[in-house]
């Protein structure tokens, strides 16, 4: 006999675990379907065999991403301040150099022309509808080009554009050619503004979570206990006149509702009866993932915070227009009991950073850290990496990607339920999109849909 349940959720990411536990709490039957064996989706924080851990996919939190702050007190999950003192550090043009605060050592033209060009995308970014992106003045003009094209049109410096470039990609985990000029603005909106994105201090990447950013997650399994179900992708979809039923290998549960908690681009891998209308069909088509690897190296000791011979205190930030791993942060735990560094691998350069051994991405990422930070970063005691890009059930990070013309052609398509089907996930939400706090609010919109 067939399971019935009120609301079948598809996804224990943040977005299908919030919607289970606020359905749950407003005392609907819910069951969560989860492909993987854990709950967390594109948040995944690793143990370590010495008691230590890694975020090898979501990690930071920052002001006004108030949903997962309020998660995170609800269930005592502690958080704290990135380490940000000492110097950044640059490589440019084969030289290393040291400077303090946000503003990076380049020429005064250099520097002035990059500003503007943040200020320029700010002022722009202040006219987009959140709601409706395809809405706003100029929708279809922005929608037509992609942020490369505008770069190119109006950071007229190659150095600016250079650093705007790496700026862009540690945001989207992609090439500017990849998004549209109206995606920009929309995600720089829907998270307060460029500084806001890029920023550590008052920026998304000011704090982490004690023991990891899948705390929360898993407090939140915990609370739906059995309603979950791990191991169960689903495959199938069937809407009937009074009910829906969801079924895959093994399993189908009916119900009168259901949310699809999961990446626009996996629910193509979903077989809908009856098909989903054409609008949704091609929305789903047209929003490819990030790609970025995480590369992670362990020390004894966070040795770049203490000054040694000519080099300054670091505070582990640094930046380069060369090579794979072009930024890096200090994700040394709370307590600096190890050093961590982390390397980001972002857009282009993550698919080519796939091609390599294990061995080689290693020891790229090991040269870039010894570069920036000296010799001593050559031997961790631990390396690891990944990227999202080939689990099946990810198929990228950090999040979806709107080319050209998809806002304006597919954007209103986007939150529209299609019978009995909702639509969650982070690629739904107006504020916060792409990050753990777009998800959570997808989770809790989703929830008010159906209550
Ligand atoms: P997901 O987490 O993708 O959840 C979807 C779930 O559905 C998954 O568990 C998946 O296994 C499951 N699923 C998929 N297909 C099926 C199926 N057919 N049947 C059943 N289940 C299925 N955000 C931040 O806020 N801060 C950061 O610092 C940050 N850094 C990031 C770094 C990396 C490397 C990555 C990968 C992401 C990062 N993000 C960050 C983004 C953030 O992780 C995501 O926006 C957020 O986790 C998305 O949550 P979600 O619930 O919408 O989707």
């Amino acid at each position: 006999s067939t399971e019935v349940v009120d609301v079948i959720i598809i996804g224990a990411g943040y977005a299908g675990l919030t919607a289970a536990r606020e359905l749950h709490r407003a005392g609907k039957s819910v069951l969560v379907l989860e492909a993987r064996d854990r709950v967390g989706g594109r948040v995944w924080t690793k143990q370590l065999d010495d008691g230590q851990y890694v975020d090898l996919g979501g990690a930071w939190a920052g002001p006004t991403q108030d949903r997962i702050y309020a998660l995170a007190k609800e269930y005592g999950v502690e958080t704290f301040k990135t380490y940000d003192e000492g110097r950044s550090t640059q490589f440019f043009r084969g030289r290393v150099k040291r400077y303090k605060g946000l503003i990076p050592p380049l020429s005064i033209l250099s520097l002035l022309s990059l500003d503007r060009a943040i200020k320029r995308i700010n002022k722009l970014s202040k006219g987009i509808n959140l709601e409706a992106p395809w809405d706003s003045p100029n929708a279809y003009l922005y929608d037509s080009m992609t942020l490369e094209t505008w770069m190119e049109q109006t950071i007229g410096l190659d150095t600016a554009r250079q650093f705007f470039k790496v700026a862009a990609e540690a945001i989207w985990a992609a090439d500017p050619a990849d998004i549209s000029l109206l995606h920009a603005l929309f995600y720089a909106k829907s998270g307060g503004d460029l500084e806001m994105l890029m920023n550590v201090k008052n920026g998304a990447q000011e704090e982490r979570f004690v023991g990891g950013a899948q705390s929360m997650a898993n407090h939140m399994a915990r609370e739906l206990g059995d309603r979950i179900r791990l191991d169960s992708p689903v495959r199938h979809i069937r809407q009937q006149p009074d009910s829906v039923t969801v079924s895959g290998e093994g399993f189908s549960v009916e119900a009168g509702r259901v949310v699809v908690a999961i990446p626009p681009v996996l629910q193509e891998q979903i077989q809908f009866t009856p098909p989903l209308p054409a609008a949704r069909q091609m929305l789903i088509q047209s929003i490819p993932m990030g790609a970025v690897w995480k590369c992670y190296a362990i020390y004894d000791r966070p040795f770049w915070r203490t000054a040694n011979g000519n080099t300054p205190a670091l505070n582990g930030l640094a930046a380069t227009t060369d090579g794979y791993v072009t930024v890096t942060f200090d994700t040394s735990p709370k307590d600096g009991s190890r050093g961590i560094l982390m390397g980001f691998v972002l857009g282009n350069q993550a698919r080519a950073f796939s091609e390599l051994t294990d061995n080689d991405r290693k020891e790229a990422a090991l040269h870039a850290f010894a570069t920036f930070f000296g010799e001593a970063a050559r031997t961790p005691q631990q390396y690891l990496d990944h990227s999202f890009l080939n689990e099946p059930y990810s198929k990228g990070c950090y999040a979806g990607l709107f080319g050209p013309g998809v806002w304006t052609e597919h954007g209103p398509a986007l939150r529209e339920p299609v019978g009995r089907i909702h639509w969650a996930g982070t690629e739904t939400a107006p504020v916060w999109n792409g990050y753990i706090e777009g998800a959570i609010r997808s989770g809790e919109r989703v929830a008010g849909e159906i209550i």
